[in-house]
C-alpha cells in the first residue's frame, strides 16, 4: 500500500500568541470562498476554497439510471465519487481510485442522502462528482459543503443544505479546520456534517484521542462552524439567484421599451 508523504514537520503548530502556523486562532475557519453555476454542462456545480483546498463539484440528474439493474423503483440513486486530482498534494497523487478515496465518496454521499428528496424521482440516479484540485486537510468536509450547493444549483429539491467542518486537537489544544499539517502532527481530527435546521449530524468520524469534555467542546466548535458554512452556503445561492431576477427583470423591461 502507497504511503502518503508527510507534510514538512513545522517547529510548533502553536506561536507564543496562540496563533496556528498560518496566524489563525484557534477557533477560526480558514478563508471561505464559495462559487455555484460555474460550470455549463453540468446539471449543477459549485466550488469552494478553503484555505488552500480547492474542490470543484459537478451534479448530474436526476437522470435515468444506468445500469438499469441498479435503479431502485421507489427513489433516485445517488451515487458520488471523491476524486484527487494527480496534481492535489505534494507528490503526484496515483490518478487511479485509493481505499481512501472510496471511502471518502460513500461518507459524503451518506451524509447527503438524508436531506435529498429522492422519492420524487424514482427510477434515476443522481451523480455527483467531486474533483479535489488541491488538497490542504479538511477536504471531505470542503467536499460536503460544495456538494450541498451543487445539489441545490442542479434545482434537485432538498430539505435543506448539508455544511461540514472538521475539529481537532493540536499541542493539547482544541483548534478548528485543521489543515493537512496540523491534522498530521497534530493528536486528534474530528469531521463533522450537520443539517442545521434538523439538528441532524450526517457525519462524525474520529481519528486520534480526545478526552470526553474535550469531545464535547470540540463537537459544540464544529457544529457552530458549520452553521457559519451554512449561512455562507445560502448567501452564495441568493446571490447567484438575485443576478438572475434584476438580468430577468432588466430584459423585461427593456422589451417593453422597445
Ligand atoms: P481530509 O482531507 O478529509 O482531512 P484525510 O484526513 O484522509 O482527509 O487527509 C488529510 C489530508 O492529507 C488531505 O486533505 C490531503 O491534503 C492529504 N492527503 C491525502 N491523501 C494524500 C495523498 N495520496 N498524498 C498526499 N497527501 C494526501
Amino acid at each position: 500500500m502507497n504511503k502518503l508523504p508527510e507534510p514538512k514537520q513545522p517547529e510548533k503548530l502553536i506561536d507564543d500568541k496562540g496563533l496556528r502556523i498560518d496566524g489563525r486562532r484557534l477557533d477560526e475557519l480558514r478563508p471561505i470562498k464559495l462559487e455555484v453555476g460555474l460550470l455549463d454542462k453540468a446539471d449543477g456545480s459549485a466550488y469552494i476554497e478553503q484555505g488552500k483546498n480547492k474542490i470543484l463539484v459537478a451534479v448530474y440528474g436526476p437522470r435515468e439510471a444506468h445500469p438499469k439493474h441498479i435503479a431502485m423503483p421507489e427513489r433516485a440513486v445517488i451515487r458520488c465519487r471523491y476524486h484527487m486530482a494527480p496534481f492535489s498534494v505534494d507528490e503526484r497523487k496515483n490518478p487511479a481510485p485509493s481505499r481512501r478515496e472510496m471511502e471518502l465518496s460513500k461518507v459524503i454521499r451518506e451524509s447527503l442522502e438524508p436531506v435529498v428528496l429522492t422519492d420524487l424521482y424514482p427510477r434515476t440516479t443522481i451523480d455527483l462528482f467531486i474533483e479535489v484540485l488541491q488538497s490542504d486537510g479538511g477536504s471531505r468536509c470542503a467536499g460536503i459543503t460544495a456538494a450541498s450547493l451543487a445539489l441545490a444549483d442542479a434545482g434537485i429539491p432538498m430539505k435543506e443544505m448539508v455544511a461540514a467542518c472538521a475539529v481537532g486537537k493540536i499541542e493539547g489544544k482544541l483548534a478548528l479546520d485543521l489543515s493537512d499539517a496540523e491534522d498530521k502532527y497534530g493528536e486528534a481530527d474530528i469531521p463533522v456534517a450537520l443539517v442545521p435546521n434538523a439538528g441532524l449530524v450526517t457525519l462524525l468520524q474520529m481519528d486520534g484521542h480526545l478526552t470526553l469534555s474535550e469531545f464535547e467542546q470540540g463537537f459544540t466548535m464544529a457544529l457552530e462552524a458549520c452553521k457559519t458554512l451554512n449561512a455562507m452556503q445560502r448567501e452564495v445561492l441568493k446571490k447567484k439567484y438575485a443576478t438572475i431576477k434584476e438580468a430577468a427583470e432588466e430584459r423585461e423591461e427593456a422589451e417593453v421599451v422597445a
